[in-house]
């Protein structure tokens, strides 16, 4: 039996999409999602091709994936890289109606990873990981409350929260908040109010006692009467 049989292209395939997971430091559980290995299995590819290798470590993350959309709205920064991997996500044909259809398979799994690694190409200092688009693909699919919609003004892909009242411009387009609301005092974000203090009433002229003049010792009713 030869490793290069065709029978076993699957398996190979399967084992080098797991292998680009691990690097890119998804969890267990999301390989498993996406490969359809065991943990068992991905365990042991981490300790057989990663665990002792020279260089830099790769990190094996722990505890839950991610699961807040509000990630992808924190800064202006956020929302621009989470609106570029959704675009590499489209281009890819890893959103839209007809991918939303579909069960995952091995090649979209591939693709992600592939639209990912371009990604972080283009964003060697972003803020969103892995786990983070592999969220960000399961939430637009489920185009439930969130969906990749086009800026009304630029044209330009955005994250749109489908239960907003109010229709929101990308974070290019939209005006920076002013200044005075930037220097706010112990409350960020709320304009401090300056009252005028109320004008201070004019003092009415006093009448003052005379200061008595004479030089004999003050001395209480009793010390009299005594
Ligand atoms: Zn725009």
């Amino acid at each position: 039996m030869r490793i290069s049989d065709s029978r076993y292209d699957r398996d190979r395939f399967r084992i080098e999409v797991a292998c680009r997971m691990i690097r890119n430091e998804a969890r267990t559980c999301t390989i498993r999602q996406g490969t359809g290995l065991s943990d068992d299995r991905i365990r042991k590819l981490y300790r057989s091709y990663f665990a002792a290798e020279p260089g830099p470590r790769v990190r094996r993350r722990r505890g839950k994936s991610p699961r807040q959309m509000s990630f992808f709205t924190r800064t202006a920064e956020h929302e621009v890289e989470a609106a570029t991997l959704a675009a590499l996500l489209r281009l890819c044909g890893l959103l839209g109606e007809r991918a939303s259809g579909r069960s995952e398979r091995l090649e979209d799994t591939a693709r992600f990873c592939s639209a990912y690694e371009t990604f972080r190409s283009l964003c060697p200092a972003a803020n969103v990981s892995f786990e983070h688009a592999w969220f960000l693909r399961q939430a637009l699919l489920r185009h439930e409350d969130y969906s990749a919609t086009r800026c009304p003004r630029c044209g330009g892909l955005r994250i749109r929260d489908r239960l907003a009242l109010q229709v929101e411009l990308c974070a290019a387009c939209r005006p920076p908040a002013p200044a005075a609301r930037r220097e706010a005092g112990p409350r960020r974000g709320v304009a401090r109010i300056r009252h005028p203090l109320p004008p201070v009433p004019a003092c009415e002229p006093r009448t003052y006692l005379p200061v008595p003049t004479s030089s004999e010792p003050h001395t209480c009713a009793a010390t009299q009467a005594s």
